[in-house]
């Protein structure tokens, strides 16, 4: 049996850097994404919190491969225009159904790519697809990219259930687990990085729900913010023609402090200022 070589982090991190980045060039539209983060962490214990503090029957790193070692989880953010797009009026712009489905496909084939790049040195992995593994009735993930990316210590959860990452939380993520023993590499140790959470003024986003779903108190209404991912998707001309899994909102999303990076009193009062220049 062929001996695996070891890989690291900076392999991985080039690896998915220069991917990311070959990609956007080979696509004709516009450049979507900023640079791609990533954090590791060794599939042990830790996981195991998952059921309790995601869903009853979320997997386990070790349900999707026996002999997995590590945990990959990545972010790939969002540029700037098009948060800025977005946030104009209640209804997604149609640009943001767009990335949505352009930035699945890129994780699933950047997945694609890991894999291989670790069957070559000797190593399996699992993959799981971008979007839409959850439980339909419960509205829960039973594989929550945001949940690992928690727990690897990529970022933290906003009051709108949105995940800061220090590149913001305007983005989506992916994740798999692999044979590779990659260590933990956490971007964050901070207990929080949202703003109301650290005790500082924000709730920008309970203010930006269109539909009132985001509360300060008990943090997102699962049942009416799938509603309005459902309503746009199928009642708006903004998205019609989008692909049946292209559930989109996002004005929690940007133009709030933490949207492109991780939220400070600082940003939170140049966006206060600048709404109100705009309001004159
Ligand atoms: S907008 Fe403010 S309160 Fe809402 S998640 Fe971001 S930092 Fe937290
Ligand atoms: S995604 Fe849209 S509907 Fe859902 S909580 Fe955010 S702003 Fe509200």
């Amino acid at each position: 049996m062929m001996t695996p070589t070891p890989i690291t982090h900076g392999d991985l991190k080039a690896l998915i850097e220069t991917y990311v980045q070959d990609y956007s060039m080979a696509s004709k539209g516009k450049n979507l994404w900023r640079t791609p983060l990533f954090a590791t962490a060794r599939a042990d214990e830790r996981f195991n919190v998952l059921p309790k503090i995601a869903a009853p029957d979320h997997s386990l790193p070790k349900d999707l491969l026996p002999t997995g070692k590590s945990v990959v989880v990545f972010f790939v953010p969002f540029i700037k225009d098009l948060a800025l797009e977005n946030h104009e009026g209640k209804i997604p712009c149609r640009n943001w159904g767009l990335a949505y489905e352009a930035t699945n496909a890129l994780i699933n084939s950047l997945c694609g790519e890991i894999r291989d790049f670790f069957k070559e040195a000797g190593y399996e992995s699992a993959l799981v697809p971008a979007t839409h593994n959850f439980d339909p009735v419960k509205l829960m993930a039973r594989w929550s990219h945001k949940h690992l990316g928690y727990i690897a210590g990529l970022g933290r959860f906003g009051v709108n259930a949105q995940f800061i990452t220090p590149s913001g939380c305007a983005g989506r993520l992916g994740s798999l687990v692999t044979e590779a023993e990659l260590g933990d590499h956490p971007l964050v140790s901070e207990k929080e990085l949202c703003l109301h959470k650290n005790g500082q003024k924000c709730l920008v986003c309970v203010r930006r729900c269109p539909v009132g779903a985001v509360s300060a108190k008990k943090g997102i209404d699962r049942e009416k913010c799938w509603a309005r991912l459902k309503s746009n998707l199928h009642e708006t001309q903004e998205l019609s023609g989008l692909q049946p899994t292209s559930h989109v909102c996002g004005k929690c999303q940007v133009l709030v402090p933490c949207s492109l990076g991780i939220p400070t009193p600082e940003i939170k009062k140049e966006m206060d200022l600048s709404y109100a220049e705009k309001s004159i």
